[in-house]
């Protein structure tokens, strides 16, 4: 599944072929996505400029200013879905759904197997879509440090894992970088959120951020396969010390790694070297 920094990387990859352009053109070979692309999108988008691509959580939003008024593009990779730069006459494979054609001739194509990711147009800047209504910070903002995940956790019975992952606490803690955050940060991923001092949240902050941030930047390495037929979108190759590991040593004390099941999702941890 595509995660926070995926995400990262593809507006990173497809920006410098769609903003400031003019779709001339728009194909959609199957409206079927989980929310069915709106009848009037073609319409709405031909002849309309694309401005600054932006996410948010893992949103992407592309802001398109038309002679009919001002919408946005609001798009989400679901499962299985990517963004990729291919260019007019590329043909389209399997599951290849949406493209949309700029005036220079590459088309922003859209690829989904599973078709859980969806394409939405909406008025003005879409900062007021529901679907975003509720998300807690950004993870590489300022608005999330150690003090917030205190504030947020006071009372809190619910295991600091599950807890972290929640969409409201921070976007982008998925299981993989919960996993890696809570072991770099030296906390059980099965204590009580509400049982953690302020000082274990700055660590754990700041390791969220670490972990996040390392992942984006592996991703920029990929930048270039964005245009067409070059490599498979896939997750970033990087050094994991939890995640997938059960049973092998901890690289700091060698223990084996432990695997549990916790808000219904599988998690490794060192009971050597979390508490
Ligand atoms: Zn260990």
């Amino acid at each position: 599944m595509p995660e926070l920094p995926e995400v990262e990387t593809t507006r990173l990859g497809i920006a410098p072929y769609v903003e400031g352009r003019e779709i001339v053109e728009v194909r959609v070979r199957n409206r079927r996505l989980r929310v069915p692309v709106p009848e009037d999108f073609e319409q709405r988008l031909i002849g309309a400029r694309v401005g600054c691509v932006t996410r948010r959580a893992k949103y992407l939003r592309l802001p398109l200013a038309s002679s009919e008024g001002e919408g946005t593009l609001l798009w989400h990779l679901g499962m299985s879905g990517s963004l990729r730069i291919a260019r007019v006459g590329d043909l389209p494979k399997k599951h290849d759904y949406v493209d949309l054609v700029t005036g220079e001739g590459f088309v922003l194509r859209y690829h989904d197997p599973r078709r859980f990711g969806f394409v939405d147009w909406q008025q003005g800047d879409g900062t007021e879509d529901t679907r975003l209504a509720h998300l807690g910070p950004e993870p590489l903002s300022e608005a999330f440090d150690g003090a917030w995940l205190y504030r947020l956790s006071l009372g809190k019975r619910m295991a600091v894992k599950p807890f972290l992952m929640d969409n409201r606490v921070v976007v982008g803690a998925g299981n993989i970088y919960a996993a890696e955050a809570l072991f770099l940060a030296g906390i059980d991923p099965r204590r009580a959120a509400g049982r953690i001092s302020k000082a274990r949240f700055d660590r754990l902050a700041l390791a969220v951020k670490d972990v996040l941030a390392a992942a984006i930047t592996q991703g920029g390495t990929t930048l270039r396969d964005f245009v067409s037929g070059q490599g498979e979108p896939g997750y970033f190759a990087q050094k994991l010390n939890v995640y997938g590991r059960q049973g092998e040593p901890c690289r700091r004390c060698g223990q084996p790694l432990k695997r549990i099941v916790l808000g219904q999702r599988a998690s490794v941890f060192c009971p050597g070297c979390q508490r």
